[in-house]
């Protein structure tokens, strides 16, 4: 369970990362997602490229992104940075 970790890996915060935008995880979990993301470069990059792709989707003004174009965008995400969110 990833709760009982004493050290959060790139996995489980690749794992976390909608929760984590959408703030959705607990404050505890939050915070360690947050800390891994400011020493890990990789995740970091992830992340941003992750947030500008939800950023966008907000600026864009439209009604909440569909569930399918939402996957797309996860999935060729994934596809480019070589993942799976
Ligand atoms: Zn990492």
């Amino acid at each position: 369970m990833i709760f009982e970790k004493e050290k959060i890996e790139c996995d489980d915060v690749l794992e976390l990362l909608g929760d984590y935008q959408d703030q959705e995880l607990p404050l505890s979990l939050r915070a360690r997602v947050a800390s891994h993301l400011a020493q890990c470069p990789h995740c970091f990059e992830v992340e941003r490229g992750y947030r500008m792709v939800v950023d966008l989707a907000r600026e864009l003004k439209e009604p909440p992104m569909p569930e399918g174009v939402r996957r797309r965008l996860r999935e060729a995400l994934n596809r480019r940075l070589g993942l799976r969110l």
